[in-house]
This record gives structure tokens, C-alpha cells and sequence, in this order.
């Protein structure tokens, strides 16, 4: 059986850059983990003293707090500031971003519509920044409360497909005056995507590696699975089931963008035994 890699796929410059700096500060707090996987985080654990910890409150001063690549919510940010600790942001400029195009579009008093999971820790820091009326919504139908007047400005999580966000920004372009469409999706996603969706129609099983809670991860599942029916999202090379590859003559690999490539390169040497 032939394998095969995507293009592009795993670690992406954001996560790259949040493990460089967790590796720099060592026995530093991560403000929740650091990233979707948690065998990295282990890692970091292990090798640099990297203690995670789900509440602001209670942190020794003088300590080294980072902030994880989704970012964390504004008033958290403040109180942290305020404190002795010392901040390492490694919150992702490209999260960074749709927080301050909330933050500067509800100073001229545009409505936000924020596409994205609103339990997402990423959309809950980013909707922190706005501070006129906004609404986080996963479709077109979701969308309340606009009228004639509205002025709407609309971003996207990171990690939303751009297909669904036209969708919604074509529907609001219908309905809507005036409409300020800021394409936040970052392209470390986009570029992730795309090649899973080429290698999907090139292989008869598609394995795709990342953490169960990894949103970019489960989007690269559905791609995959649109082209190529067995696909498995698996987060090691211990969940790999022999009996998926019988008969089988191309496997394709792709893995989300906090899957590092040491846990890539054992899911393949694992595949390779079979
Ligand atoms: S996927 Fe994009 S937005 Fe998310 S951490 Fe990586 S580079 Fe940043």
C-alpha cells in the first residue's frame, strides 16, 4: 500500500510560535492548554515545567503566565496586566486580529455577527472585544434581530470553512444596508483544507491526526470525508484498526494544526507494520 501526505498539513506558524515561547519560559502557566493536543502538552509538561491552569485567579506573582493561541477574554487580559505576573502572549496574531476589528468596528457603532462556535474558547476572547450588540452564529438562519438600519460588520473564527462564510455574507448583503465583511479565516486552515481535499480523491483511506477537541480537526474529517467515505480521525497511532486498511492501496495522512510531527510520524511507521 502507498502512503501519502498531504501538502500541508499540522502545525501551523501560530502553534509553532505559542511552543516556541512555552519552550523559552520555562515553568511558565498556560492559561487552559495551549493547544488542542494533549500529548504536546504532556510534552511541555515534561521537558519545561509548562503547568496548565484553567483560572486567572490565584497565580503567584512573579510567575510567567502564557496565553494560549486563542487567546483569552478581555477583562481576564486586564487582570492579569494589572497583577505582578509577567505576560507571554502567545495568543495568534491571526486570532488577534478579528478581537481588535470587534474592538474598533463597536467604536463606530457597527453591530458584530461573529461565524463561529460561540462555545469556542477563541470566539468567547474575540466577542469579549465587542462592546455594541453582537450575535455569534454557525449559519444563516441563525441570524436575529437585523433591520433596515443595521450597520453590520462580520467576521469569522479561524478555523471556518470560507465556503459557509460567503454563504452567510451574501445572505447579510441581501438584508442588510450597509455590511463590512472582514475575512478572518486564517489560510494556515485554508491551505490545510485545500490539500486535504485534493489528497481525499487521490486515496481510498484517509487518516486524519489531531486532538478530539480540535475544531480544525474536525473540519478536516468532514473534507475528507466528502471525498474519500473511509476516513478516521484518530489523535495516535493507537487507535489505528488494522482491519481499515484490508485491501486497501492508497493511504492518505493529513493532521490538524496541533498535531505535532512526531505523533504524525509514528501514526505512519505504525501504518507501514501493517
Ligand atoms: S490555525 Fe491559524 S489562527 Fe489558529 S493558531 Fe494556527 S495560524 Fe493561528
Amino acid at each position: 500500500m502507498e502512503i501519502k501526505r498531504a501538502a500541508k498539513y499540522g502545525f501551523c506558524f501560530g502553534v509553532k510560535r505559542a511552543i516556541r515561547l512555552a519552550e523559552q519560559n520555562k515553568n511558565a502557566i498556560s492559561i487552559g492548554p495551549l493547544i488542542h493536543n494533549q500529548k504536546e502538552i504532556d510534552r511541555l509538561k515534561f521537558n519545561f515545567g509548562v503547568n496548565v491552569k484553567t483560572d486567572i485567579n490565584n497565580i503567584d506573582n512573579n510567575t510567567s503566565v502564557i496565553i494560549r493561541t486563542h487567546g483569552i477574554q478581555k477583562d481576564d487580559f486586564k487582570k492579569l496586566k494589572n497583577s505582578n505576573i509577567n505576560i507571554v502572549d502567545a495568543t495568534c496574531p491571526f486570532v488577534k486580529k478579528p478581537q481588535q476589528i470587534c474592538e474598533e468596528m463597536s467604536k463606530e457603532g457597527y453591530e458584530i455577527i461573529i461565524f463561529g462556535d460561540e462555545n469556542h474558547p477563541e470566539v468567547k476572547g474575540v466577542a469579549s472585544y465587542c462592546t455594541t450588540p453582537f450575535q455569534v452564529i454557525l449559519n444563516k438562519k441563525d441570524i436575529k434581530n437585523i433591520n433596515n438600519n443595521s450597520k453590520i460588520a462580520l467576521i469569522s473564527q479561524t478555523t471556518k470553512n470560507i465556503h459557509h462564510f460567503l454563504e452567510v455574507a451574501n445572505h447579510l448583503i441581501t438584508i442588510c444596508p450597509e455590511v463590512r465583511v472582514f475575512n478572518t479565516i486564517c489560510n494556515a486552515t485554508f491551505e490545510n483544507q485545500e490539500a486535504a481535499k485534493i489528497l481525499a480523491q487521490e486515496v481510498d483511506i484517509l487518516i486524519v491526526v489531531g486532538g478530539k477537541n480540535s475544531s480544525n480537526t474536525k473540519q478536516l474529517l468532514n473534507i475528507s470525508l466528502q471525498y474519500c467515505k473511509d476516513s478516521y480521525c484518530i489523535e495516535d497511532e493507537t487507535e489505528l484498526q488494522k482491519k481499515w486498511f484490508d485491501g486497501k492501496k492508497v493511504c492518505g495522512i493529513t493532521a490538524g494544526a496541533s498535531t505535532p510531527d512526531w505523533i504524525i510520524d509514528k501514526v505512519e511507521s505504525k501504518i507501514r507494520e501493517f
